[in-house]
């Protein structure tokens, strides 16, 4: 059985680029194919399937789960564990038609990085959980017709080559590191809050990766002694003190901060756009970021973009566009599992981002293969020794 409300992935840009190798990784793109992603994504080097074509993959894998006697409830929501001794003996769930109790014996609970209610669940139960380290900034916009110039050169216009990418990185004398992510090349720039009063952006594109603008995530590390608190949600309160700041600072109306490169560098506040139009909806506030981010976070991307321009020409810009905030790169949190990926709380198989397994689609559908292994494994020891 499977509940909740559509897989967050279900709208994410769907680049099938990882950084672990295992094996399982191309089981996944033969699922993924096999419910109705493009063919390419089995012999490209970097597989993208797009948000147009991820909701029919999405759909195309719930037929099958379907089609192998699973069962998927939407709008089911887990608020609440039974245990005893323990072990979990029952799920609570939030339906439409009221709240239930069903009886269960093993959750692998991949709720996404975004689970905050259901965090806060498995700390009252005392589940065992630490912060953990991830990345905060913002999303930068620029031109892909730049883009293309910086990576094709003189060949840029050639219609034989796509929209291109890049990927950069650099280790700051402050000891912070910056980094973009989640490159979406013809892509745009949404909005992905998931709380009421907060500001949170992220970046997807289609599959023809014809936009106007390139985009990427622009981060910069940060680690739980960042987060002002010792509790395992303490990178969760850090995320969302953010977030507030960034929707108060985009006026309170659902725009999203934003402010040019040029003005970000030179400490003042933008007024208006440049020849790089944002293409966040429903749209932007010109301001001046510094209010919505640490002081060490905005200091360490101010030296990352002048040093990422002598890598990739005109990523200085001083029309690109800065958009507030990026908060979700990875999960605050990680929820603690034993080598038989199940948590001291026995039957329970924290899986995927939002446990601290996963940093996307690709590490986040073989790490639900990995704790479907183990379960199986876990009832074929019972099967034997009764
Ligand atoms: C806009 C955007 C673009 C992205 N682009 C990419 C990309 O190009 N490539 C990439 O690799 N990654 C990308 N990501 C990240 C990727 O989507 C995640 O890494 C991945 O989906 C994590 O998978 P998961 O199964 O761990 O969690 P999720 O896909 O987040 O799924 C968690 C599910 O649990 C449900 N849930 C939460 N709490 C409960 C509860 N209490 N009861 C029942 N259900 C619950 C949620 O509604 C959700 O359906 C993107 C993300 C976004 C938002």
């Amino acid at each position: 059985m499977q509940f909740g409300e559509g897989g967050a992935g279900a709208f994410s840009d769907g680049k099938l680029t990882t950084g672990i190798k295992d094996p399982r990784c191309r089981e996944v793109l033969e699922l993924f194919y096999g419910a109705g992603a493009p063919e390419e994504i089995l012999y490209m080097a970097k597989p993208h399937i797009g948000t147009d074509h991820l909701r029919t993959v999405v759909a195309g894998l719930r037929e099958q789960i379907l089609a192998l006697g699973g069962t998927v409830w939407f709008c089911t929501k887990l608020i609440g564990l039974r245990t005893e001794e323990g072990k979990i003996t029952a799920a609570f769930l939030q339906t439409p038609q009221g709240e239930k109790e069903i009886a269960v014996s093993d959750i692998i609970l991949a709720v996404g990085h975004s689970a905050r209610d259901t965090f806060e669940m498995l700390q009252r139960l005392q589940v065992p959980m630490e912060r953990k380290p991830f990345s905060i900034g913002a999303r930068i916009e620029h031109l892909q017709s730049s883009v293309n110039r910086a990576q094709y050169g003189a060949s840029a216009e050639h219609p034989a080559l796509g929209a291109a990418d890049y990927k950069l990185s650099i280790h700051l004398p402050n000891g912070r590191s910056a980094y973009t992510f989640c490159m979406c090349p013809g892509g745009q720039v949404v909005s992905a809050a998931s709380e009421a009063g907060g500001a949170v952006v992220n970046g997807m594109s289609n599959f023809a990766r014809a936009g106007r603008n390139a985009n990427s995530a622009l981060l910069v590390n940060v680690e739980p002694d960042d987060f002002g608190g010792n509790d395992p949600l303490a990178g969760v309160r850090f995320q969302r003190k953010w977030e507030r700041a960034a929707y108060a600072l985009g006026g309170g109306n659902g725009s999203l901060p934003a402010q040019k490169v040029g003005d970000f560098l030179n400490h003042r506040p933008s007024v208006c756009a440049g020849k790089v139009e944002p293409s966040v909806r429903p749209g932007v506030r010109w301001t001046q970021l510094d209010g919505c981010l640490p002081e060490y976070v905005v200091e360490t991307m101010r030296m990352a973009i002048p040093a990422f321009d002598k890598k990739l020409k005109g990523f200085a810009h001083p029309d690109a566009v800065l958009t507030g905030v990026e908060t979700r790169s990875s999960s605050p949190v990680r929820i603690l599992r034993g080598k038989n990926c199940m948590s001291e709380l026995s039957g329970l198989y924290p899986c995927g981002e939002g446990a601290g397994y996963a940093g996307g689609i690709l590490s986040a559908a073989v790490d639900g293969m990995r704790c479907a292994d183990a379960l199986m494994e876990a009832h074929s020891e019972d099967e034997f020794h009764e």
